[in-house]
This record gives structure tokens, sequence and C-alpha cells, in this order.
């Protein structure tokens, strides 16, 4: 086991694609992280320099206290953890699991000590007689990482390991890389573009954009401080709904106001994340807040005039334990790089769609609310905003604000 570390590493591709840019990066000894961010954000390149199959344009990548820029991906003792795994069909589950172990001479009884603990680590131990035909595809597949990640290397190194399971069985072999991480307590470097894995797996999530770290945090300090309208608008789903927004310093406060002459005012919690605020009279900016901190007024006993607004509903998607709420708000709608690219992640229509609401001046938000709101299509509805669910970004830079 080791750390890795990058050191303002940098890939360039033939003559001009940088895929990765300047990325610096400590990870400790025995740390699950997780590189998340949408497709083509460099976050495989990274990966696939540190188990040395693209060579570093610049930068150092260290396992341990060595430097591996030059060293050959055999003489690095890492495993890479692919989506695609191939048992041997003629082997018992003990006999693939062995194989690597028997590949590196290990003695009889190390190989039996490890190929027992790794099955008792997947539930595996009734199985270690039987071959591959005789199980069902979730036992095959935990047989395929438990074959990959049984040697006890520096790092393990993943890349979307998952991504071709069924959902069902993604959860589940989700929970057992967790559990396994438990146990082993092997460095493991996790590559997806899926932000809810991320979360729910990462101890620390690395965000990846354009080839560029946006912030590594663990999950929850992502969720509640992301440093950037990419950040915040790539994590968390249904995703946060943005829009635009003028401060006004007022005797009893601060407040935003938008659209037409709607107002809400920044409370305590709000305000101490974002101090800049005070200073800002007058000024523009792009206001964010979660679905899961919209609710129906009509459910929230005593819901304050003063964190409320207007939409009007289009469309209700009932999920048993909640109503997905879709409504239109007369706010101006933002309409930034970062926005544009994570709605080009989502699907193509939606861009087209944005530049139409963005000359009428309409945000499309979304809230999560009880199963119980009255609300209904085409009838404008009171909106609760949560208290302390407001963020703050730089209309330019699209930073958050912060101290
Ligand atoms: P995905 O989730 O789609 O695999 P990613 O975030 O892992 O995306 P990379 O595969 O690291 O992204 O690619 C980063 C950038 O480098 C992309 O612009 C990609 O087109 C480019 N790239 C990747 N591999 C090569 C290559 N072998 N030659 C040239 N360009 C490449």
């Amino acid at each position: 086991m080791a750390r890795v570390s990058f050191d303002q590493v940098r890939k360039v591709y033939g003559d001009d694609t940088v895929a990765v840019q300047d990325l610096s990066l400590e990870i400790p000894d025995g740390e699950l992280i997780v590189l998340v961010g949408p497709s083509g954000c460099g976050k495989t390149t990274a990966l696939r320099m540190v188990a040395g199959l693209e060579v570093i344009t610049e930068g150092e990548i260290r396992i341990g206290d060595r430097v591996v820029n030059g060293l050959p991906p055999r003489d690095r003792d890492v495993a890479m953890v692919f989506q695609n795994y191939a048992l041997y069909p003629h082997k018992t589950v003990y006999e693939n699991l062995s194989f690597p172990l028997k590949l590196r001479k290990l003695s009889r009884r190390d190989i039996d000590d490890r190929v027992r603990r790794i099955a008792r680590v997947l539930e595996l131990e009734e199985q270690l007689p039987r071959k591959p035909g005789q199980l069902s595809g979730g036992q095959r597949q935990r047989v395929a990482m438990g074959r990959a990640m049984i040697r006890e290397p520096y790092a393990y190194l993943m890349d979307e390991p998952l991504s071709n399971l069924d959902a069902k069985l993604r959860t589940q072999m989700r929970a057992e890389i967790g559990l396994l991480h438990k146990e082993l307590g092997v460095t493991t470097i996790y590559v997806t573009h899926d932000q809810v894995e991320a979360m729910t797996l990462g101890e620390r999530v690395a965000v990846m954009r354009r080839g560029e770290l946006q912030q590594v945090a663990a999950p929850q300090e992502l969720y509640n401080r992301p440093a950037n309208l990419f950040v915040a608008g790539f994590i968390g789903s249904p995703a946060m709904n943005f829009f635009l927004g003028r401060v006004s310093e007022e005797a009893d406060g601060i407040w935003v106001s938008f659209g037409d002459g709607q107002r809400l005012e920044v409370d305590e919690h709000e305000r101490s994340l974002a101090p800049a605020l005070s200073g800002m009279d007058g000024k523009g900016l792009i206001v964010g807040v979660r679905p899961e901190h919209l609710q129906d007024a009509a459910l929230v006993s005593g819901a304050p005039a003063n964190r409320r607004l207007k939409g009007l509903v289009k469309l209700r998607e009932l999920l048993g334990s909640e109503v997905v709420v879709h409504f239109e708000v007369q706010a101006a709608p933002v309409v930034t790089d970062a926005v544009l690219e994570i709605a080009e992640d989502v699907d193509e229509s939606a861009l087209s769609e944005l530049d139409h609401r963005r000359q009428e001046r309409r945000t499309h938000f979304v809230g999560r609310f009880g199963v119980d709101s009255p609300s209904k299509d085409g009838e404008t509805a009171e909106i609760a905003v949560a208290a302390g669910a407001l963020r703050f970004f730089d209309l330019e830079s699209g930073a958050r604000l912060a101290a």
C-alpha cells in the first residue's frame, strides 16, 4: 500500500489535445478517492498515467516515494480493474481467484488464506468449488472483481468497473467495493462519470472538467460548499436550480430580487457562507438552490413570507415517496459554459430549450415536494425555500461567493 501523488501533471495527446492540465493531487495511503466528471474531462487519462499506460507529458507521478514516470507498468505494482472481465470457464471459482497469486509464486498457505478472505468479503465462500457456468451474473461479476483485487498491490485503479451492470447489481457491487476497501485498506483511485457513484463510494471526490481539477473534497463538503457553478450543477440529482438575481442591501437585511419583482431574504447561514454579499448592493449574481430544498409552501406550516417564490407548475412526476415538480419561475436563466456543458451532458435538446427560455426570461426549476402537495399542472404554486439553502456565484467566473 502506498500514497499516490500527482504533481503538476499534464498530458497532451498528439500536438494539441490537452487531456489533463496541471493536475496536483495528493492521495494518502489507504484512501479511496473518486475521479468524476463528464465524458472527455480527462479522468481516464489521469488513471492510465498512474498505471503507466500513458506517457506523462509534464510533471511527476509518485507511488509511495518513488517517481514512476519512467517505470514500465509491470514494475509499478498497481492493479487495474476494468469494466470487462473474463473468467476461466474450466476453472473453479477457487482456481480463478488463486490464479494471479500462483503466477506470483506465493506459498500454498498464503494463497489459501487470501482466497478465503476475499471470498468471505464477497460472499463467495459457498461458490468456491463451482465453475463460472454454475453462477448467477452477479456472482460471476464478484468473482471477476475478486480476481482483480486479490493481489495486494500498492494501489487499485478502477475505471468504471460497474458500468456494464444493471442498476440493481451496480448498487450491490458498489457496496461490495466499499466493504472490500474497508477490509483491505488498499489505496484506490476510482474513475466514474456517475456522480451518485462518486458520492456514495468516495472518501474524497475529485471533480474534473476539461482536463482541470475543479475541487477535491469529502462528498458532503462538495454538496454543501461547491467551489463553483460547475461542481454545484454536477453534484446532486436532480441538479441544482440556477437563476439570475440582484442583491439589495436594506435596513432589515440582504435580499436577492429577480424576475417580475419577486425577492428572497438571505438568511444568517447563507450570509456567513458568503460574506462578500455585503457590499454588493445593486450587483447581479447567480443564485442556486437544490430541488430538495424547495417545498410546496402549502405543506410547510408557518413558511415565512420572505422565503417564498412563485412558480407555474408544468409537470408533476409522482415517485411514491415524493413528487418531482417541474415549474417555471419568472427569472432570467443562467447560461454559462458550465451550465451549457451540464445541459449537453444530459441531453442535446436541453440546449435549444435553454435558449428559448433565455429570450423569455423564464427559468425552469425542479422541486422535490411532499406527495401531499396540492400543486396542479398549469397553476401557480407558492414554493418555500428551506433555511440555509441559497448559494451564490459570481456572474463572470462562476466561482461560489465565499469569504
Ligand atoms: P470518458 O468518460 O468518455 O472515458 P474521460 O473523462 O475518461 O472520458 P479521457 O478518456 O481521459 O476522458 O479523454 C480526455 C481527452 O483526451 C478527450 O478529449 C479525449 O478525446 C482525448 N483522448 C483520450 N485518449 C486519446 C488518445 N489516445 N489520443 C488522442 N486523444 C485522446
